[in-house]
């Protein structure tokens, strides 16, 4: 239950007086429904009244205030046209302009022959001065006493500054004073404030300094939030924990003999990951591991190892995949893997239906069938293991927590979990987005890779290109033609991606197969095998194939427009060449002229092809939301720690977190109660819930 001392908080944006239902919407749109959500609302920049200019050397674009003589009043003569005042200062005379104004009201407030501070941008309209709707008008007593320096907050169509100011400035003043969950050194050696301060700082710049990220009070801030996250990340993981799993510990001999049967040796990371994962498994906890590399290193087999040691300890395993294409090919990769060590292997996807899908579901119930491969259909309820003891999840952002736990609950007792990632994350987002599982990473490449030559040409040089792959078609080269994404619109792209195949038809004729994700799945199946067996040699997709169509033999990948994708996104797809033994390229045709950002994700991927690198390298060019994809990840939003440039502040807030735990795991000690209110001002309220009770 939240504590009461964060009633206030919690309350509703429209309970405050003043705010009405339609402002409390606008609110709520842009920042939340509550007054909490208000608190993190941070200033976006600053208006200073003090910036005092004469209307001739008023500079346009700026505000500032003018010391004025009102003239004269000239209400519109038909009601659309505005309502114009007529104010003088010694060097001119302006118009300040109102639209749908009320004659009584500017009349109070804009006396003839008064004099009145007023506020704004300053236009010219005609070659006259004129000021519409100004931010501030003062009179000279009102002037000496006002505040002199006011936040800008990020607002929307119809909500005035003025009542976000006024619905700020009332919320953060029923801020509480709380009791402090900080560390007490950690603060006096960050030179940190109290969070009270802190948060009335935050919303009080002075200068454009306070509202850079690297303010003590925002910082502070920051770090309140990306503890509640690592807090919350840490209970779940420990609940997840408690759950009693089993100790797997096989006698190794299936994977002796699997690895053995390899044509070549295990990476050194390959071999890290699969001890990590063996401890894992043979300790009494259940696992829930993130197995992360690029797309190629090897992730596969680490599972298929890992599901080795499963089914030598006598139980079952199962790999669940985003999508049919890549559960089939993972079937296709591992069912001689499994052969060659003489463990049954069956695929299910929601297409197998009758006496086949009988079959499999029969002898999984019976313990006879060991592995099983298949989509999210592997969920569903009929699907029951005999015993049921590691789950696999390829999991490419597809799945949520909740999938990934519904499976490992089919056995008696919960499952292992191993998430296999081919998105290489940067740590810091690694820790915020899967901080309640461990870690393992296969960074290198698998001996004898090529690495593949990457180049950057404006589409205008699109007929070269064509003219080029077509000599190395006729060589018996396969290529991977990516038709860009031209918007959140399905159906537009699969325009591009026809319009590509008809085009490219003229020049390969039958050799050509188009692939896209409103395809029927038996006729993507049709075109990935023509080409996966070399009966077509160019295949035009739109991004389904990111998702890890495999075709080794497959030595070069067009991307057309390839401004358009991220950086992440064009790492991923140029990952689906250079998997065999030849070496590969990749073309990025682009549309000129570049934004500066695409030239730097291109030259990016241009100079280096590690992951991990150009995921840093992502996460510095854009935000950290966009990253994952927001509403795909799990990833938290934050409101106050910015991850591309707090970075430094989430490990130390992990940290914190674990050595808290390990401390005070039921949060009792005068610190955990303050830090349950932590969790419950960041509306954390799950992660409280989950902590013991007595
Ligand atoms: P990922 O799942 O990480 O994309 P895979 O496990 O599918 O990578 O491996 C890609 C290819 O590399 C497969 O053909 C696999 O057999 C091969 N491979 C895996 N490990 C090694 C290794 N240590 N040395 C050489 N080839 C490897
Ligand atoms: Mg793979």
């Amino acid at each position: 239950m939240r504590p009461e001392i964060l009633f206030p908080l919690f309350a509703e944006v429209g309970s405050l007086p003043g705010i009405g239902p339609r402002f409390a919407k606008l609110i709520g749109k842009i920042a939340g429904p509550r007054l909490v959500d208000l608190l993190w609302h941070r200033p976006i920049s600053l208006l200073d009244w003090r910036r005092q200019a004469t209307i001739a050397d008023a500079p346009e674009n700026t505000v500032v205030t003018l010391k004025l003589t009102i003239v004269e009043h000239t209400p519109p003569r038909i009601q659309r046209l505005p309502y114009k005042v007529r104010a003088s200062d010694e060097t001119g005379f302006i118009d300040l302009v109102f639209f749908r104004a009320h004659k009584d009201y500017l009349q109070n407030t804009l006396p003839v022959g008064d004099v009145r501070y007023v506020s704004g941008k300053v236009e010219r309209f005609q070659e006259r001065p004129q000021l519409v709707h100004p931010d501030r008008i003062l009179t000279e007593q009102a002037f000496a006493t006002a505040s002199a320096i006011e936040p800008v907050y990020g607002a929307t169509e119809g909500l005035a500054q003025r009542s976000l100011i006024r619905a700020v400035a009332q919320a953060v003043a029923k801020a509480p004073n709380l009791p402090e969950w900080q560390d007490q050194n950690w603060l006096e050696k960050q030179k940190w404030p109290d969070w009270h301060t802190a948060l009335k700082t935050l919303h009080a710049p002075q200068s454009q300094d306070d509202l850079s990220p690297a303010t003590p009070a925002r910082r502070r801030l920051a770090f309140d939030e990306l503890l509640a996250s690592q807090l919350a990340l840490c209970l779940a993981r420990a609940h997840m924990r408690r759950v009693k799993g089993r100790s797997l510990k096989g006698d190794g001999a299936l994977r002796a003999k699997a690895i053995a049967a390899l044509p070549f040796k295990l990476t050194n990371s390959q071999t890290t990951a699969l001890a990590e994962i063996a401890a894992d498994m043979a300790a009494p906890e259940r696992m829930l591991r993130l197995l992360q590399g690029d797309v190629g290193a090897g992730k596969t087999l680490v599972a298929f190892l890992a599901m080795l040691n499963a089914i030598e300890c006598g139980a079952q395993a199962a790999l669940m995949a985003p999508t049919e294409v890549l559960a089939r090919q993972h079937a296709a990769v591992l069912a001689p893997l499994a052969q060659s060590v003489g463990v049954t292997l069956a695929l299910l996807t929601g297409r197998d239906r009758g006496r086949e899908r009988d079959a499999v579901v029969k002898s999984l119930a019976s313990g006879e069938l060991k592995i099983l491969i298949g989509t999210h259909a592997l969920i569903s309820e009929s699907v029951v293991f005999d015993d049921l003891a590691l789950v696999v999840v390829d999991e490419q952002h597809r799945f949520g927590v909740h999938q990934r736990l519904a499976l490992s609950g089919k056995g008696d007792q919960p499952a292992d979990i191993l998430v296999m990632t081919a998105t290489p994350i940067p740590r810091t987002l690694a820790l915020t987005a899967y901080g309640d599982m461990d870690m393992s990473r296969l960074t290198e490449k698998p001996a004898g890779r090529k690495p593949i030559a990457t180049r950057a040409l404006p589409l205008s040089r699109l007929d070269e290109v064509i003219g080029a792959i077509e000599r190395t078609v006729q060589q018996g080269d396969r290529v991977f033609w990516v038709c860009p994404l031209v918007e959140e619109n399905e159906d537009l792209d699969l325009t591009a991606a026809e319009q590509r195949f008809d085009e490219l038809s003229k020049t390969f004729g039958e050799r050509v197969r188009l692939i896209h994700g409103r395809m029927k799945s038996a006729e993507k199946d049709k075109a990935i095998g023509d080409f996966r067996t070399g009966n077509a040699q160019v295949l035009v997709a739109t991004t389904v194939i990111e998702v890890g169509v495999d075709v080794p033999d497959a030595t070069i990948i067009v991307i057309e427009h390839a401004e358009r994708f991220g950086l992440a996104q064009l790492h991923q797809l140029r990952g689906r060449v250079g998997r065999g033994s030849k070496p590969s390229s990749c073309l990025l045709l682009y549309q000129s002229p570049l934004g500066e950002t695409a030239r730097a994700r291109l030259d990016c991927l241009r100079n280096t092809d590690d992951g991990f690198v150009i995921a840093e390298e992502d996460l510095r060019l854009r935000g950290a939301g966009e990253l994952l994809g927001e509403r795909q990840s799990g990833l938290p939003e934050f409101r106050l720690a910015d991850l591309s440039l707090h970075g430094e502040l989430v490990a130390a807030a992990r940290d914190d977190a674990r050595l808290i735990l390990a401390r005070d795991p039921d949060l009792k000690t005068p610190r955990g109660e303050a830090l349950r209110v932590l969790l419950y001002l960041f509306q954390q309220d799950d992660a409280v819930r989950t902590i013991r009770s007595g």
